[in-house]
């Protein structure tokens, strides 16, 4: 199976997924002209469609695929997601025939209500829940609730490929060396992205151990992470050392 991160719009991926014999599929399609012109050149054939969430930059191409190739798009139940023909719940799992793969449906609240990830092939599709070195914004959900999707994410193998929707990890990785800069793991992944930036590369896909390591949205029991919490007057449970890490990122400027 051959996985490749599409640029599109200002920073979005859309991920394309095929076989050897041309079959693919697209998650999140913000725009439908990517697609096509990534179908045509790789002379793949589409097969399904898969969305994570209702924003736009992720579903934006979606209904105009749908109709010129007549394919599944599976979506959360979500009345945001007009041209969805399959609604997909938590654990439910979407096995296709070509490309042959199958995915677990994880409902990850947080960043909107209705958030879902997708899980096979060693890959995690995970939308705007997860990103390298960050996570997402909470617009319509509680720190409680994105706490406990990225704690399902982190439960995950190690090795499994993490596919966000967004090339954020630069600005995600200012963020994280403000919090642990003694992380002798982050310094060095940051110096893998601003390489791979440099010569305009994706910084994703990243295993998820690596993630655990260094996203310090995924370090809020870790010591470093408790004590930048103190440091700052928060001395509540995980949960208040997440928002705090969540707040302190929506205001950092660097
Ligand atoms: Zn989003």
């Amino acid at each position: 199976m051959h996985l490749i991160p599409l640029p599109a719009l200002t920073d979005n991926y859309i991920w394309l997924l095929h076989d050897s014999d041309g079959h693919a599929i697209v998650v999140d399609p913000g725009d439908a002209q990517v697609v096509e012109d990534a179908l045509r050149t790789r002379q793949l054939q589409l097969r399904a469609i898969l969305l994570t969430h209702h924003h736009l930059d992720h579903i934006g191409g979606a209904a105009t695929l749908q109709h010129r190739y007549s394919i599944p798009v599976y979506a959360p139940a979500d009345d945001r997601i007009a041209c969805a023909t399959h609604r997909v719940c938590d654990r439910d799992r979407i096995e296709l025939g070509a490309p042959d793969v199958s995915f677990d449906v994880l409902s990850i609240p947080g960043h909107t209500l209705t958030h879902v990830g997708y899980v096979g092939a060693g890959l995690l599709l995970c939308g705007d829940t997860l990103f390298s070195l960050g996570c997402g914004r909470l617009f319509e959900g509680t720190p409680a609730q994105m706490l406990s999707s990225l704690d399902r994410l982190a439960s995950l193998p190690g090795a499994t490929l993490v596919c966000a929707g967004h090339e954020y990890t630069e600005a995600n990785g200012r963020f994280a060396n403000e919090v642990e800069p003694a992380n002798h793991l982050l310094q060095s992944r940051l110096q893998q992205v601003a390489k791979l930036r440099a010569n305009r590369q994706p910084t994703l896909p990243v295993a998820l151990a690596d993630e655990l390591a260094t996203n310090p949205f995924l370090r809020v029991d870790t010591e470093a992470v408790t004590e930048w919490c103190a440091r700052r007057g928060v001395v509540g449970d995980r949960v208040a050392r997440f928002a705090a890490v969540r707040a302190a990122k929506d205001s950092f400027r660097a």
